[in-house]
């Protein structure tokens, strides 16, 4: 089956299919940026500002467009999936409004020199290898900030997300962008270490998984070239105490069903002081099972199918390893008898270390949660993952709760809220959740020459 396609996975169906690129045809994709780079990196920041600007805009005009293309394609629900076009637009305005200041030189002690200044340049070419949970807003993470800069970009997009991944090139172009500034890479991730090793290829920058990661990494080192990588995570929520537990339930459960459970920093882990637990877990599971699962384009729909059969399947064997280990299931468990990539929205409890649940990432719709006896051993437990994305800590007392965040070992630590994400705020990990960080003015640290230039 072709790999870039377009796959319903709410009934399975094969919709369209995209042809994928040869090595050459990659190479020279490569060479058109570069061409590209020329260019763009003489261009004033206000200009560059301007084509953001025009992308802003258009992902406001043609959002009901953009919105169907990733219902359709990987199944998120049409409500979450306007958020995550007004969202994406938002970075890219955020950018045109702040890049040209962001740009700024930086004037530094001359210490006995007429002049020191530190001027943030363009590093060339770089590569994106994206992944389908948020076609629309990974990519934005890295195109906004680095077009800004004056970088031009390859974007190796997920297989099932050739429709928007075209829907993107084709805004950018809309928005003004010069011919090459950003293209779509449809080609087999077995080429990717042969772009990364083209020398104009200055930057590599992927979100997926760890497997993808390491690959990628090792692509990088090889060629000692620089790489950001946004990887997976096991998100602890901690719950200290909750005057209203039924609305703490609500809260964790909208967070950790949000696209059907596939988001990098969902709230995977919930930690209940033993104080509310049992409450917790009733509250959990009624409004888990409350929640209205179907087809992604109706606007109904809360829960959609998973993004594809070989994902639902893993999940799968996650949680029936777990169970034959002695979790419990609260609610769901299993895949719903129907077409497509549907999984049951699931709480699971009494989860131990032997469980791969335990330690692993389980990317799908299903809260585990964990019994505790205080904030201790929930920042003990929280801390004990191999990933540290982000976490967050509740109570009624937020003060408390902040001390509590301060101990987790992530990379975003939250208090009565989880997994904000915004064009101000800066994203990434610590551990195996991966390094770098985007967004923010962080987002135009990383793919940029601080270039020292002194005149004595
Ligand atoms: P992958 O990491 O395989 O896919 C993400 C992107 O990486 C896709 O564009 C994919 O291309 C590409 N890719 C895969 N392998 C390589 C490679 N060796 N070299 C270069 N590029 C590669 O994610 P999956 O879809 O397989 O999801 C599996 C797991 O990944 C999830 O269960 C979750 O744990 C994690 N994940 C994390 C995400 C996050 O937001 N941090 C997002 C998605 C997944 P192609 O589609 O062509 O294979």
């Amino acid at each position: 089956m072709a790999n870039y396609r377009t796959e319903n996975p709410a009934t399975g169906e094969v919709e369209k299919t995209f042809d994928e690129l040869d090595r050459d045809g990659a190479l020279a994709a490569v060479e058109k940026a570069h061409t590209a780079y020329e260019t763009w990196r003489q261009t004033s920041p206000q200009d560059r500002a301007q084509v953001l600007r025009r992308t802003a805009e258009l992902y406001d005009e043609r959002a009901d467009e953009l919105a169907r293309a990733i219902a359709v394609e990987m199944g998120k629900p049409m409500r979450e999936a306007k958020g995550e076009v007004k969202l994406s637009g938002s970075i890219y305005g955020w950018y045109a409004e702040h890049g040209p200041d962001l740009l700024e030189d930086e004037e530094l002690d001359a210490q006995g020199a007429l002049r020191s200044v530190v001027r943030k340049e363009p590093v060339g070419v770089l590569l994106g290898v994206m992944p389908w949970n948020y076609p629309y807003y990974q990519v934005a993470r890295f195109a906004a900030p680095n077009l800004m800069l004056g970088n031009t970009i390859l974007l190796k997009h997920a297989g099932i997300c050739a429709a928007s991944s075209s829907l993107i090139e084709e805004v950018l172009r809309d928005a003004g962008l010069l011919e090459g500034g950003y293209i779509n890479l449809f080609a087999s991730s077995k080429l990717i270490p042969d772009v990364i090793a083209d020398p104009r290829v200055q930057g590599v920058s992927l979100t997926g998984s760890e497997a993808a990661g390491a690959s990628v990494a090792e692509a990088a080192g090889k060629n000692l070239t620089k790489s950001v990588l946004e990887l997976g995570g096991s998100d602890p929520m901690v719950v200290l105490d909750a005057a209203d537990v039924g609305t703490m339930a609500k809260v964790a459960a909208r967070a950790r069903l949000s696209n059907c459970g596939q988001a990098c920093n969902s709230p995977k882990r919930m930690f209940v002081d033993d104080a509310i637990y049992d409450d917790f877990v009733d509250a959990l599971t009624q409004e888990v099972e409350k929640a209205a699962v179907g087809d992604p384009t109706d606007e109904a729909t809360r829960v959609g199918p998973m993004s594809s059969k070989d994902a639902r399947d893993d999940l799968d064997e996650q949680v029936q390893d777990a169970v034959a280990k002695g979790a419990t299931v609260r609610t769901g468990g299993k895949p719903l008898d129907r077409p497509g990539s549907f999984y049951a929205p699931t709480v699971l409890t009494d989860l131990t270390p032997k469980m791969r649940a335990w330690s692993e990432e389980l990317f799908g719709p299903v809260a585990m949660v964990y019994r505790v006896s205080d904030a201790d051993e929930a920042v003990r437990l929280a801390n004990e993952s191999s990933f540290g994305l982000s976490g967050s800590v509740w109570s009624d007392d937020p003060e408390k709760a902040a001390e509590v965040a301060a101990r987790l070992d992530v990379g975003m630590a939250f208090v009565n809220e989880h997994g904000t994400t915004l064009p101000g705020l800066p994203f990434g990990g610590v551990k195996r959740s991966g390094y770098g960080r985007e967004l923010s003015k962080e987002g135009m640290n990383e793919f940029v020459n601080r270039k020292l230039v002194r005149v004595a």
